[in-house]
């Protein structure tokens, strides 16, 4: 978690998992880090900083080295890619929690991010329905 009034730092594909996120994680340290995150950005005028590589919500991540994802590094940052193009955003952006979500939310709505998340492990056993039914 960052210091408070400071940014959250968010990779491009987390925008999706915040808007998807139910509780579950890979570890306790990780899903309660995430709920925490996602109760931050709540607030509208919370910031968020898109950034490229680990970022706040990796912080808690057992598959985080502190220099990459374990899960797959080239993987995730081409989901980061991806989703940074969907959204307009730019890769280093600053932006008001409320102006992200609705813009994911949109994005969700429309089944934009259907294809970008197919090859996440969460996918098909929970997200596929909200994301795919666009
Ligand atoms: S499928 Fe994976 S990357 Fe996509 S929103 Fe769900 S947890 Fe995040
Ligand atoms: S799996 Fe990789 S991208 Fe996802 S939270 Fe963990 S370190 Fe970050």
């Amino acid at each position: 978690m960052p210091p408070k009034d400071n940014p959250v730092n968010l990779r491009g594909h987390h925008l999706i998992c915040i808007h998807t996120f139910l509780g579950e994680g890979y570890s306790k340290a990780f899903s309660e880090n995430m709920g925490d995150i996602v109760r931050i950005l709540k607030v509208p005028t919370q910031k968020i900083r898109i950034v490229e590589g680990l970022d706040h919500i990796c912080t808690f991540c057992p598959y985080s080295n502190w220099v990459s994802c374990l899960k797959g590094n080239d993987k995730v940052m081409d989901m980061d890619k991806k989703v940074v193009s969907i959204l307009g955003i730019e890769p280093r952006g600053t932006y008001k929690s409320l102006y992200l979500r609705l813009k994911t939310g949109e994005a969700v709505h429309k089944g934009l991010f259907c294809d970008v998340c197919a090859k996440c492990e969460w996918f098909a056993l929970y997200c596929r329905p909200l994301l795919c039914s666009g």
